[in-house]
């Protein structure tokens, strides 16, 4: 522990499970107050109380990204319980494998309201306060998807590239107010979310990287860790992709 994180207050959307936690819990261990929201509301309060312990404290909020009001109540909840609101990671998500044909019009406009729409919502309720904080940094989460192609999953890929682009507008835009604007670029990781992905389909991901095997979550989360904290301050509009070299390849 090196309190990377000391005096930042993080909001972290999807911190019930998967990436989302293990970043919850690397900056509360780094010194970080952490306002974890999600859909899954025993899994966070669960988290927030396993988390009270760490240097940092947490808080949970019930969050639906696709919700304006709902992120307005969690700026303020990071404001009025620690003060201010200092970084904010985009991180929920949720995955569809249907392809162009197969995805229905529903289906379509929920994975772009989930993962493209939320992460547009919430910046766009985190910036008046990181302003007031006098700046602060975003983290969006998109994927190897959001960089390459791959067949299926064409909603969720979209929106994966969406979120590329929509980063770099965001940290021109918001340059000026000295809040910096990152995407991170996961390859396959051991999350719930991929769990239901049949083996072989994993192991055609995992076999073709460099790394020949899938991520953890702690491996994303110290990534985030570094665009989140005062180490990336020359850092902004950039993407890292931590996959285990499957794009490299
Ligand atoms: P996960 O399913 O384990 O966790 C996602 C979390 O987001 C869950 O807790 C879920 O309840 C929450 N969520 C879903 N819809 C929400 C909503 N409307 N409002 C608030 N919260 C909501 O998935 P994960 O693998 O930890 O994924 C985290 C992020 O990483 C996602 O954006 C995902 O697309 C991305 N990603 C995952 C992988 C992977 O291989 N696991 C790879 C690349 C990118």
């Amino acid at each position: 522990m090196s309190n990377r994180l000391s005096k930042k207050v993080a909001l972290i959307s999807g911190a019930a499970r998967g990436m989302g936690a293990a970043d919850a819990r690397l900056f509360c261990a780094e010194g970080a107050d952490v306002v974890l929201g999600d859909l899954l509301d025993t899994e966070g309060q669960q988290l927030a109380h396993e988390l009270s312990g760490h240097t940092g404290r947490a808080v949970y909020v019930h969050l639906d990204v696709t919700q304006a009001a709902d992120w307005n109540k969690a700026v303020a909840t990071a404001e009025s319980l620690f003060g201010h609101l200092d970084i904010l990671i985009n991180n929920a998500g949720i995955l569809s494998m249907a392809g162009v044909e197969d995805t229905t019009d529903a289906e379509w406009q929920h994975i772009v309201d989930v993962n493209q729409k939320g992460v547009w919502l919430g910046m766009k309720a985190a910036c008046p306060a990181m302003r007031r904080a006098g700046g602060g940094s975003i983290v969006n989460i998109s994927s190897i998807y959001g960089l390459i192609g791959s067949g299926g999953a064409a909603a969720y890929h979209s929106t994966k590239g969406a979120i590329r682009i929509l980063t770099k507008t965001a940290a021109v835009e918001f340059a000026p107010a000295n809040i910096r604007v990152n995407s991170v670029h996961p390859g396959l990781i051991t999350t719930p979310m991929v769990a239901p992905l049949p083996e072989e389909f994993r192991h055609g991901i995992t076999s073709t990287g460099c790394i020949k095997r899938e991520g953890r979550p702690e491996e994303v989360a110290y990534g985030v860790l570094f665009l989140a904290s005062d180490e990336a301050s020359y850092v902004t509009g950039t993407e890292l992709i931590i996959d285990g070299g499957y794009t490299a390849v």
